[in-house]
């Protein structure tokens, strides 16, 4: 019985032995094959990878401006839709009898999902506001204030950005569309997180004479989070200066 043990362990210990022969001299290279990072040397763990290739740069052509269907289309004072009477087709609600485009919608889902874990609850009060919807809103204001004010606080039917399906005011922290937005927790905390869901704050604090609007810390754009990421990273606050367009200060006519 022993001497058969001892034949058995000398026949392992051989197959094992050769095991290990044909292993290393097959193998191009073994170091490779039986990499384990705790036996590396603490320099090599530590060298920067010098293949990893440079982050490409932003694509700004990627989707178009001029289309009104399109998620980065730029509507203001000089930029009116074209067709001035477009109707998005795939408008959805959003809660609160209020709709935008479905991606946009999907979009405002999750932001608001985040805001609540956040704390913060946020809620719809005016989308999509169609371009007949902009003519009664708009002749009101000129009625009610006169042109010069009308054309201050709403936009001229065709130059919307609700038009469009991608814009909706939005309230919270006990504000409604009101300046006192931008001074909640819930309102600060849209300023600083919407891009993360492809938001922007459309006409943010100082950018009138870029935007042609007032501070409106409630309105936001959806223009998707590749852009809406891009421009928070480079730092840049609106469409116009981002795409190097004119500003759009006031109507030319
Ligand atoms: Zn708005």
């Amino acid at each position: 019985m022993r001497k058969k043990y001892i034949i058995g362990s000398i026949l392992v210990a051989l197959m094992v032995g050769a095991g290990y022969f044909i292993f290393f001299f097959n193998s191009k290279a073994p170091e490779a094959q039986v990499y384990h990072p705790s036996t590396k040397p603490a320099e090599q763990q530590n060298t920067p990878n010098v293949s990893t290739p440079k982050p490409k740069t932003f694509n700004k052509k990627l989707y178009s401006l001029d289309d009104p269907a399109s998620i980065w289309v730029v509507a203001n004072k000089t930029r009116p839709l074209q067709p001035k009477s477009y109707a998005p087709s795939d408008l959805v609600s959003v809660g609160n009898g209020q709709r935008m485009r479905a991606e946009a919608a999907t979009a405002l889902k999750q932001l608001f999902a985040s805001a609540k874990t956040a704390g913060y609850t946020l809620k719809s009060l005016s989308g999509y506001r169609s371009y007949g919807t902009q003519v009664s809103v708009y002749n009101n204001e000129v009625k009610t204030y006169g042109q010069a004010v009308a054309d201050s606080e709403s936009a001229r039917p065709g130059t919307s950005e609700h038009q469009t399906g991608l814009a909706i005011d939005v309230g919270g922290g006990g504000c409604g569309i009101e300046d006192c937005f931008g001074n909640t927790a819930a309102g600060k905390w849209l300023a600083n997180n919407a891009y993360q869901h492809g938001f922007i704050i459309r006409y943010p604090q100082g950018k009138t004479s870029i935007t042609g609007y007032r501070y409106e810390p409630w309105h936001i754009r959806y223009i998707g989070a590749a852009l809406a990421t891009e421009m928070h990273n480079t730092n840049v606050q609106t469409l116009e200066e981002f795409f190097n367009l004119p500003a759009a200060p006031s109507y030319t006519n």
